[in-house]
């Protein structure tokens, strides 16, 4: 962790940017946002304030406000602003409360979905990544996340039952264990594979013991894969 006092002398030149990390940059972003139908003001404003740019390496920072994913390492990526978006407008369509996330990666949905949600819990199954995230969550001053590594699949026990439980990475079939952890009347937000090797994003939403599945939009992915790489 870093001293107050470093972080004080490197936040200002970090929030503020320059040319493609700047506010207009971002601005510009929740602009586009808005036109490709993300409705909620309170997502476009917290992406418009939120530095985007501090979760991608320097060399590839410039572009973190364009209409695309973008490499984080680990052969992992940061989903683009508008699936962002549309995850956390979904997440807040469903009654406050506990939220777990499975594939924290850079941490910027995290980030996202911290500033809006009362209590997050976050699972990464690749170290590198999961202490980067950290990191960086904890430079902007993010108290609410709880982040582990671990093998998402298995959920996050302890801290269940959970009123949204969303994936980052595509799952071919749902796990079990996640299903499980669900509040009644919660939903999981997911990316799944299709049979045809097509992915959907879907919401299952728990009644009692019954699962009932909606696919929302056509989506891409990284896979939920198996394991912990630390
Ligand atoms: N939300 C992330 C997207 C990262 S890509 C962001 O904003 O940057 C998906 C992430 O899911 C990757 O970091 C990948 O390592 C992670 N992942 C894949 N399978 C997983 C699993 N079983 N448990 C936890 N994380 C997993």
């Amino acid at each position: 962790m870093r001293s107050p006092d470093s972080r004080h002398s490197l936040r200002p030149g970090l929030m503020q940017g320059i040319g493609m990390t700047s506010q207009r940059t971002r601005d510009r972003m929740a602009d586009r946002l808005a036109r490709q139908g993300i409705a909620d003001r309170r997502v476009l404003e917290v992406m418009a304030s939120e530095p985007r740019h501090l979760f991608l390496d320097e060399a590839l920072a410039h572009r973190a406000y364009e209409d695309t994913s973008l490499p984080i390492g680990h052969g992992q990526t940061l989903s683009q602003p508008w699936i962002v978006a549309r995850m956390t407008e979904l997440v807040l369509e469903e009654a406050p409360g506990r939220v777990l996330e499975i594939g924290t990666g850079s941490g910027y949905q995290t980030l996202v979905l911290a500033r809006l949600v009362t209590e997050l819990w976050s699972v990464e199954r690749i170290n590198a990544l999961h202490r980067r995230a950290g990191e960086r969550l904890r430079l902007l001053a993010v108290h609410n996340a709880r982040l582990r590594l671990a093998d998402g699949g298995h959920g996050w026990p302890e801290a269940a039952p959970f009123e949204v439980i969303l994936l980052t990475a595509c799952a071919s079939a749902l796990p079990e264990p996640l299903l499980a952890q669900l509040a009644d009347g919660g939903v999981l937000i997911a990316p799944l594979a299709s049979r045809d090797g097509e992915q959907w994003l879907v919401r299952v939403r728990r009644q009692g013991d019954r699962f009932e599945k909606q696919r929302l939009e056509r989506v891409r992915f990284v896979p939920l894969l198996e394991g912990v790489i630390r």
